[in-house]
């Protein structure tokens, strides 16, 4: 069976029972028949609740993962040893600090593909020689990804199995990986997220942030001014911010943000998690520049940085001024009474215009 005759994961056909076993390819490894979706084996979502035993029907081509668990909607198996198919690109995500922080379908998926794509084969050396892993280690890094993807497609096309792993945490997540997931779903193969660690998802678990919303922001540029521009862009947002920083960076982001979001606002600085010198502090911005200078160590690591959502409601300072805001405004336009307002209340700039809009679409309503 040609590699490329298999239809891409959601593809869109039924996982149909029929026909479930997996067949030998030309290299004797389980290859799945086409247009069947990968058996991950895991989680499977049905549109509708059903009894045990429709359910055990719907979900018999994860025998290898016998004894589903079926509760409400949801199927998971019990966790036997994951089935790692041929012709498929796994996802895999990958401890970022605590080598005991994997899964026990990475391990099985490590363990048993054929090739492990790897962001630098040095780091993810560790890993595998910590478990025992022997799998081929090929480098697959930002510099290399797409002229790789066409050996990872002529791998796939020979029916190996190819995982994909970065430094630390899962791919694709500001890490290299999307555009080789792009070309190899374009081929016409399938691809399979292994989901686990990511600095991001641990540092908002931990941040005790109520944000019902945040907004992963990754990297700020490198320079001091593209970096205002980025966070003037975000500083309204009524959502929590999440950013990654690396040290030489962290003072010059929390002092770029606290000028752009306010000195009130909260920030969580999550730096080294899941490490031996794990921090998780919580402050506002304008405290921050003096707790990270309190002791060299805290610029030392990796960092995330979240802030809290935008306040909703204008300072009551802003606020005060709304008597004069309106009076400029009914007689000039709105970046002339904004100037005006500027120069004799001195509040800054952009409150002051976030506020004058604010009365102005209250005024026309
Ligand atoms: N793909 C990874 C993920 O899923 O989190 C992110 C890779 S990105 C190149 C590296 C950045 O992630 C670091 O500079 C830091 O901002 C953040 N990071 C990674 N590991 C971390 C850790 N243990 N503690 C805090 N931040 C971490």
């Amino acid at each position: 069976m040609a590699g490329a005759g298999r239809s891409g994961v959601g593809a869109g056909e039924a996982a149909g029972v029929e026909g479930a076993e997996d067949v030998a390819g030309p290299t004797g490894i389980a290859v799945a028949p086409p247009g069947r979706p990968p058996d991950n084996g895991v989680v499977v979502q049905a549109t509708t609740a059903s009894s045990n035993a429709i359910g055990a029907a719907r979900y018999a081509h994860l025998q290898p993962n016998a004894f589903a668990i079926e509760k409400g909607n949801i199927v998971m198996t019990r966790g036997e040893s994951s089935p790692v198919l041929a012709r498929t690109l796994y996802v895999v995500a990958t401890p970022i600090g605590n080598l005991r922080d994997i899964t026990l379908r990475a391990l099985d998926v490590l363990e048993q593909a054929d090739i492990i794509a790897a962001e630098d084969t040095r780091v993810t050396a560790t890993l595998t020689s910590h478990y025992g892993i022997t799998a081929r280690l090929a480098s697959l890094h930002a510099h290399n990804e797409r002229q790789r993807a066409d050996e990872v497609i002529a791998w796939l096309a020979a029916g190996k199995r190819v995982a994909l792993v970065t430094d630390a945490g899962t791919p694709a997540i500001s890490d290299p990986g999307a555009a080789l997931v792009r070309a190899v779903v374009d081929a016409g193969y399938a691809v399979v997220p292994i989901p686990g660690p990511s600095a991001v998802i641990a540092a908002m678990s931990a941040s005790g942030l109520a944000a019902p919303q945040w907004l992963y922001c990754g990297f700020l540029p490198a320079t001091a001014s593209a970096r205002a521009r980025q966070i003037e862009r975000l500083r309204t947002f009524g959502c929590a911010l999440v950013f990654y920083e690396a040290p030489h960076r962290i003072a010059a982001t929390l002092d770029a943000l606290a000028a752009s979001l306010g000195a009130e606002r909260q920030v969580v600085i999550a730096r080294e998690l899941t490490k031996r010198f794990e921090t998780i502090h919580r402050c506002a911005l304008g405290d921050a520049a003096e707790w990270l200078a309190a002791d060299t160590n805290r610029k030392r690591g990796e960092f995330v940085l979240i802030v809290e959502p935008a306040a909703q409601t204008p300072p009551a300072e802003t606020k005060s001024h709304d008597a004069l805001l309106a009076a400029l405004l009914a007689e000039l336009p709105l970046a002339q009474a904004v100037r005006i307002a500027v120069a004799v209340t001195a509040l800054p700039k952009n409150r002051v215009y976030e506020r004058a809009l604010a009365l102005k679409k209250a005024s026309a309503r």
